[in-house]
């Protein structure tokens, strides 16, 4: 049976672990030069929660305290997810990494980018980081489906994917997947056809992020969905549907491979639906009773 992050976090480093968010001030090439982006990504670039860009050690320190604040944390994963963390001058994100991982409660770094951007010099940037502390890559696929990706202009295709997938895993990286459940247009089999896929990489996938699609304001997929020549093509799940699908989902995956998340966690203020996600204690209660995890 998978485990749950917070099981593996507890069994690794021997306590609870807490993300930081923070920013590398990179773009996304997909939102660049007349690019408008992946359709269901918001002005954030698909992390609203990241502390701004600057100082990455203040960044951190603020950080800290304000989980702190609430928390005994020792200690911390400094997490870059908004935007693609990759995309940018190596030699200036090198130094940016390396100084985050610097301070000695930062037990590992997690970087979120997309896998048309991790070229040779990224993946030995990040070879060279994994040998100070772990590094973990998350790749935003959503969807094994050409249809479906290049319909949410996601602007890459599963072969870019598998390449990238493969030279991160040659160079020793953890690969963390985020899929999306409930794109337009996708089947309930579809969906499972993308877990199915990722549960049978070789090498074997270390962690998966599940999340349900949210529809966000001023998002390209917000205005198809308030269009009526497009609604067919949604079918915004209930939290009982989305529970049961998600519990299927667990249980087609090897044991080896961590699950960081199986919920959305958009922001409140942009989402459109659906609205039972703002509701994440009863989400979490409900997967907690139907997916076998450890
Ligand atoms: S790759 Fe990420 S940041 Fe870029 S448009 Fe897509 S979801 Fe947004």
């Amino acid at each position: 049976m998978p485990q749950r992050l917070s099981t593996y976090l507890k069994n690794t480093y021997g306590e609870k672990v807490y993300r930081l968010s923070l920013s590398s001030g990179c773009s996304c090439p997909n939102r660049e030069g007349g690019q408008k982006g992946c359709t269901f990504c918001s002005e954030g670039g698909s992390g609203e929660f990241a502390a701004g860009f600057g100082d990455i050690l203040e960044s951190i320190e603020y950080a800290k305290q304000v989980i702190c604040k609430k928390t005994d944390a020792k200690k911390f994963i400094a997490y870059f997810q908004s935007y693609t963390n990759t995309y940018g001058d190596v030699e200036r994100l090198s130094k940016l990494y390396h100084e985050a991982i610097s301070p000695d409660e930062i037990v590992a770094l997690s970087i979120g980018t997309r896998p048309d951007c991790v070229g040779a010099d990224v993946v030995e940037m990040l070879k060279e980081l994994n040998a100070k502390k772990p590094v973990w890559v998350e790749l935003g696929l959503q969807t094994i489906h050409e249809e479906t990706a290049s319909r949410v202009n996601r602007g890459y295709e599963l072969g870019v994917f598998e390449d990238a997938y493969k030279r991160l895993k040659e160079a020793g990286l953890t690969v963390i997947v985020h899929v999306i459940l409930g794109l337009p247009g996708e089947s309930i089999e579809d969906m499972l056809d993308t877990v199915r896929y990722l549960a049978d990489l070789s090498p074997t996938l270390d962690g998966i992020k599940l999340q349900n699609l949210q529809i966000l304001k001023g998002t390209k997929m917000y205005e198809e969905y308030m269009d009526d020549s497009y609604r067919d093509d949604f079918h915004i799940m209930s939290m009982e549907e989305y529970t049961d699908l998600v519990a299927e989902c667990v249980a087609l995956l090897p044991k080896e491979t961590v699950v960081h998340r199986m919920t959305g966690d958009g922001p409140r203020k942009l989402l459109v639906a659906p609205l039972w996600s703002t509701d994440k204690k009863r989400v979490i209660n409900m997967l907690n009773k139907k997916v076998k995890i450890d």
